[in-house]
This record gives structure tokens, sequence and C-alpha cells, in this order.
């Protein structure tokens, strides 16, 4: 598919390459399991610089998902990323959206609604301290887009039909409920999914979803499946250059490898001896 789409005179750009980061905890002192994938305040700031220093223009998710469908397009020598978190961290208020607002740079936050400070139905999570149920509205009052991302955090592709769907439509329930508005975009917890599993996000009534596959995102990706790059405390600034270059180290494909079928096979068997999807906290 071509970078440019002739529209007459006007060519709606879409841009070649979106780097969709992946963040958890911005923090000096993570708990241990999300201490891989959690970075210090000091190289997040380190990240902001390289992309504005880059000249990248940061868009929310679902802003970059309504420029590739609509009419308006990008221009074409514009370079955009999107900054994303997933679970809802404390830590996002006091750490990463000073850092973010500095910059005048926005952001989308996925939270898994079971594990917010105040949540109704309270799901078993990280040892670190999570955002509360009423910070909620003052985030998306300073401009950070809100996404679902599940009720208890489970492997979505190893939950039957009826587990699914409440896995799906609760935290958009409660979070639309929340905030007074409409949440459009859901994150697969451990990016696992797989056409039923997009099939039920569509269905649950979200505009686009995303994953992890660590993988540059690319035009004509499915809406469902949108490639993110997962930051991990051992990400060098070289590798991270290299992203933003639009060098991933991957092709982005749109089929899953055989491997991850045959992965998500013996995580479902799992699954089925626990009872109980399996679950570490990212
Ligand atoms: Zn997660």
């Amino acid at each position: 598919m071509s970078a440019l789409l002739a529209t007459g005179n006007r060519r709606a750009a879409v841009p070649p390459a979106v780097p969709v980061l992946l963040y958890h905890a911005i923090t000096d002192t993570p708990g241990r399991q999300i201490a891989p994938y959690s970075v210090s305040p000091a190289v997040f700031a380190e990240h902001l610089s390289l992309l504005v220093g880059a000249g990248f223009r940061c868009v929310p998710f679902g802003a970059l998902m309504s420029g590739r469908g609509g009419p308006d397009g990008w221009r074409g020598d514009e370079r955009i990323a999107v900054i994303t978190f997933d679970d809802g961290y404390a830590d996002f208020a006091t750490a990463a959206l000073p850092a973010l607002q500095a910059r005048g740079l926005p952001s989308t936050l996925y939270v898994t609604t079971g594990w917010l400070a105040g949540s109704p139905v309270r799901e078993p999570g990280p040892e670190d301290r999570m955002l509360a149920w009423g910070q909620l509205p003052e985030l998306v009052e300073a401009g950070v887009e809100l996404g679902a991302h599940s009720h208890s955090h489970p492997q979505l592709d190893t939950l039957g039909g009826g587990a699914l769907r409440d896995e799906l439509s609760t935290p958009r329930r409660l979070l639309e409920d929340a905030l007074g508005r409409p949440v459009t975009t859901f994150a697969y917890p451990h990016g696992y999914h797989g056409p039923r599993v997009r099939r039920l996000t569509e269905e649950a009534g979200y505009a686009s979803a995303a994953g992890v596959r660590n993988a540059v995102s690319r035009p004509g990706e499915h809406p469902f499946s949108v490639s993110r790059l997962m930051v991990t405390r051992d990400l060098t600034p070289a590798r991270f250059s290299a992203w933003l270059e639009g060098r991933d180290g991957r092709r982005s494909t749109h089929r899953e490898a055989p491997a991850t079928t045959g992965w998500r096979a013996y995580r479902r068997a799992r699954a089925v001896v626990r009872r109980r999807p399996g679950s570490d906290y990212r």
C-alpha cells in the first residue's frame, strides 16, 4: 500500500511507520514483577527528548487510528509517534504526566479497571501502587486519552466467550460511567489476541485495539491488532533511536507465527489446569 493516497490534487498522507511506544511503570522503585518493564523518570525524560529532538508529533492512539481511516490524513513529511501506558500505575500521575505536560505531549493510558484503587470490584493485581478511580477525570482534563485494558488482566485468548465478553465490556462500562464520555480504544493484556478476540473486541463497541508485537506500526495494519514497541528496563538509547527511524529489527505481519499459535495452545491448557488464566502483571 502506498504511503500516499491521491485525493485529487490533495494528497492525504499516511505516515509510513509509526512508533507506538508502550510503557508500564515510570519509577526508580518498581515492584519485583514490573521491574523489567519499568523505566526510571530520568530514562523516560531522555526518551521524550529524543522524540522531540527527532521532530516527532505525538498524537493519542485514537487520533492515529482516525487519521489513518479518515480523509484528513497527515502531512507527508510529518513524523508521528504515539506514547501509551498500560495497567494504570500510580506513578503515571506523579512521574509520567508532569514530564509529558512539560513538553506538551499527549498520551494514551490503558487501565485495568479491577486494579484501580477504589474499584467497585477489586481484582488481585501488582504490589505497586495503582491510580485511583477518583484521579481519572483530572487525567482526562490534562489531555490524557483513557482506554480499557480489561478488568482483571487475563490472557484473553484463553477465555471462553462469556468471560471474554465480560472482560471487554466491564471496563468500558465502568470507565464511561466514571468519565461521562465514550471509551473507544482497548489494549490486550500481555498483547495476547487472535481473530476471535479481535472480533469480540469490535463487537464490544471499541473502534481500535493495541497489541504488542514489538514492531513499528505500519499503514494497513488491522485496526484491532496495532503493533506497539514495549519499552523495557534494558532498552538501550541506540535501540530506542533505531525504533524512531523505523528499524524494529523484525517485519510486522498480519498473521501470527506458528510458534505464537502453539504457545497460545499451551497457555490455554495451563489456564484450564489452574482453572484461572495465568497472570503475570504487565
Ligand atoms: Zn497490562
